[in-house]
């Protein structure tokens, strides 16, 4: 029996029982007191009838007759006074158990609620009060269950996030974090709500992050709780409360990992494997910018171009290896014989360069350049052992000096490069400065410059195809269109051989038109046999990235011809989008909301950076043939495509490898997880009829570069 029952049974029953004992207390008086006048009644008729004598015998008579009716009047008051209790306390406790047992369904009911279970739990119909407190109860579990069930859902979201997510209040402080923050901060949850946001970044960042609002990913660094400095990328938006902001929501990813592989990569790229100095390709860049640190400073600069005499014969005699460490050891000695603050580098094979600059007048350069070099030369003439051997080896240098020869790096190189086959054919172990005569070369560029004007009337452009192939089917998905000029009674020219004549004019922009044309009126031809000739990629130049018109200029094209944009596909290298960003974005931005795809060129030998390349717009990442020739047999090489190859994929991009020509290459790069591929173990570039003749193979079952990809 519950408590309230008995508390309640118990107060009735005292209650009735009282009341009972009080009825008949008066009953028994009352009946006395009848008693009494009947016996009063009984004396007076005995007195008036004279018989004194019989008084009290009749009166001990009718007081006993008196004493039982009245003992038996209260038997049956007690009796009646009994029945009553028992009815009035059974009803009260099935009225009061009925209430009880509602009551403690709502008790248990709360319980579950309290315990966070918001599923429905009997409970009784009433139509009185407590009715209405059950159905009142009802509608909070209701509402309670649907704000629950949202608020664990943003929960789990929010816990299941890879992004570190910080909410804060409009002040900056935090007001909430998930797990992935505190991971990646290295502090509890808890420690961090309440901290103002700008705590967690460095003080240069602090601006950035309470001002702005960033929807597009900026990069920033996080400092962890054990003063750590965590590169992120972020994105920020405004929490609203109706039209009141009320806070910000920041949203990061770690990519330290993205960094590294970024840092690797350039650093791969730049520095040549065997000699540890700067390769080629950083060659030059140094060199511009020497060039124009010269330039500014109003200085002179001379470059020396070096070769190894006949170093050919090391290796045929003593092997590859013993190459290289001849190798190892030329490195060497430029390094020790040359001026401090002289640069050197590996230009290829057995060629090495030096740029040494800070010379104020012509005079002195002459005099003070034939020393050094003659020093050099004496130096690397020294003999050293392999296996055992004594060799001697010389080597020849040609010298070119900025701005008396030539004010641009390209130029300076070939102009040292010019004085160096002099000094080689006059037997070597020598060097010669450089002269205008030297360069027949610079007089049969003018001369093609002049023809390549006239190439486009007398058409003797050209657009090659070369397929790209679907690395997990090995279909053939697209194609990059790439020019040639075909002079007559000189044969094709490749574009490596003019392109640079056309960009030092605006002819570049005259022949991007032309390719881009040809592309659209080629593509319309496939479209009528075939239902898709996949994506044609066009090189974009520079120059035509500059034109004032070029967007227009396009957008003509594209509509001229009647070709969806999205059939298209710009390639363009970071150097050229490094130019000027902000334009380039803008531009690359207008494209992309064609419906026109960008793709990244020959990555590795520009910036190698992915996280300056955000900002554009890209869709696929080309990685250059220089790094893919080397993938089977030069581990540095293989780690590179490979970072790359994993890098393009985090950021979803398709990756392209170009310059494919070995089947060892091919299984690498399908190895590696790498998109697609193009390069001659698919054969020559081909023409628009060939390009045609190759989907038409594919769409019958009948093409030959399925084998590949068995
Ligand atoms: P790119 O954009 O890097 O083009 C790829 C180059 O690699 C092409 O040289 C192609 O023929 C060559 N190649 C393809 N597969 C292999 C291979 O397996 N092994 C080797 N060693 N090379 C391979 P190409 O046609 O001589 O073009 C040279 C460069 O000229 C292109 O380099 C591109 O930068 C430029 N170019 C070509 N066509 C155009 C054009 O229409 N407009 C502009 N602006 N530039 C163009
Ligand atoms: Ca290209
Ligand atoms: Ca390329």
């Amino acid at each position: 029996m519950g408590r309230l029952v008995k508390k309640h049974l118990l107060r009735v029953v005292l209650l009735v029982s009282a009341g009972a004992a009080l009825l008949l207390a008066l009953l028994w008086l009352q009946t006395g007191r009848m008693a009494d006048v009947a016996m009063d009644s009984v004396a007076t008729a005995y007195s008036a009838a004279g018989r004194d004598s019989e008084l009290s015998a009749a009166q001990a008579q009718v007081a006993e007759q008196l004493s039982t009716v009245r003992r038996q009047a209260l038997g049956i008051g007690l009796a009646a006074a009994l029945l009553l209790l028992a009815i009035t306390a059974i009803r009260t406790w099935m009225s009061v158990t009925d209430l009880v047992n509602t009551l403690a369904k709502l008790a248990r009911n709360a319980l579950h609620i309290g315990r966070g279970d918001f599923e429905p739990q009997p409970a009784h119909q009433r139509d009185d009060e407590l009715g209405e407190l059950v159905d009142a109860f009802e509608t909070m579990r209701q509402q309670l269950r649907e704000t629950t069930i949202s608020r664990d859902y943003l929960d789990r979201i929010l816990k299941g996030m890879n992004e570190a997510v910080i909410v804060t209040d409009q002040n900056g402080i935090i007001t909430r974090v998930n797990d992935a923050a505190a991971d990646l901060l290295n502090y509890a949850s808890q420690d961090l709500v309440g901290k103002p946001i700008t705590d967690l970044v460095p003080a240069e960042f602090h601006a950035e992050l309470k001002h702005s609002v960033h929807q597009t990913p900026r990069e920033i660094s996080y400092l962890t709780s054990d003063g750590r400095n965590v590169p992120v990328s972020y994105t920020s938006s405004t929490l609203k409360d109706g039209a009141e902001e009320i806070g910000r929501i920041f949203a990061a990813q770690n990519i330290s990992e993205r960094k590294r592989a970024e840092q690797r990569i350039r650093m791969l790229a730049r520095v040549d494997a065997l000699t540890k100095l700067p390769n080629r390709m950083q060659f030059q860049h140094l060199l511009q910018r020497n060039i124009a640190r010269s330039r500014r400073s109003g200085q002179y600069l001379a470059l020396l171009y070096l070769d190894i005499d006949h170093f050919k014969d090391i290796n045929d005699t003593f092997g590859h290896a013993a190459g290289d460490t001849s190798l190892e050891i030329f490195a060497q000695r430029i390094g020790d014989s040359k001026p401090e603050d002289a640069v050197a580098g590996r230009l290829s094979g057995d060629e090495f360069a030096l740029l040494i600059g800070g010379f104020d007048t012509l005079d002195g350069i002459s005099q003070e350049l034939t020393a050094t070099t003659r020093k050099l030369l004496a130096k690397l003439a020294e003999p050293f052992r392999v296996q055992g051997e004594e060799v001697f080896i010389t080597a020849s240098i040609g010298v070119a000096i900025y701005p008396r020869d030539a004010d641009n790096a390209i130029d300076l190189i070939r102009n040292a490069d010019a004085a160096l086959y002099y000094a080689k054919n006059s037997g070597g172990n020598c060097f010669e400065f450089y002269t205008p005569e030297m360069n027949t070369e610079a007089v049969e560029r003018l001369m093609l410059k002049s023809k390549l004007r006239r190439a486009f009337e007398r058409d003797e452009l050209r657009v090659r195809y070369q397929p790209k192939y679907n690395l997990r089917n090995g279909r053939i998905e697209g194609a990059e269109a790439l020019v040639r000029w075909d002079l007559p009674d000189r044969g094709i020219i490749l574009p490596a051989d003019f392109i640079p004549l056309a960009e030092e004019t605006t002819l570049i922009l005259q022949l991007g038109e032309w390719v881009l044309n040809r592309v659209c009126s080629d593509y319309r031809f496939w479209q009528r046999s075939v239902p898709s000739a996949g994506r044609i990629s066009v090189n974009l130049s520079l120059r035509q990235l500059r034109q004032r018109d070029f967007l227009n200029n396009v957008k003509q094209i594209f509509r001229q011809h009647q070709v969806s944009p999205t059939c298209l596909e710009l390639e363009i290298t970071e150097t050229t989008l490094m130019e000027d960003t902000e334009r380039a974005v803008r531009i690359l931005d207008n494209f992309y909301s064609m419906g026109l795809h960008l793709s990244i060129d020959d990555f590795g030998t520009g910036y190698s950076s992915l996280s300056a390349l955000q900002k554009f717009p890209i869709g696929t990442l080309k990685i250059d043939k220089s790094f893919v020739r080397d993938v089977a047999i030069d581990a540095n090489d293989a780690t590179l495509v490979s970072t790359i190859i994993k890098m393009g994929r985090s950021l979803n991009l398709d990756v392209v490898a170009e310059g494919v020509e070995s089947e060892q290459q091919l299984q690498f790069l399908r190895e590696q997880g790498c998109d697609f591929a193009q390069g001659h173990l698919f054969g020559d570039p081909v023409t628009a009829d060939g390009y045609l003749d190759l989907l038409l193979a594919q769409a019958e079952g009948t093409d030959l570069h399925r084998q590949l990809f068995a």
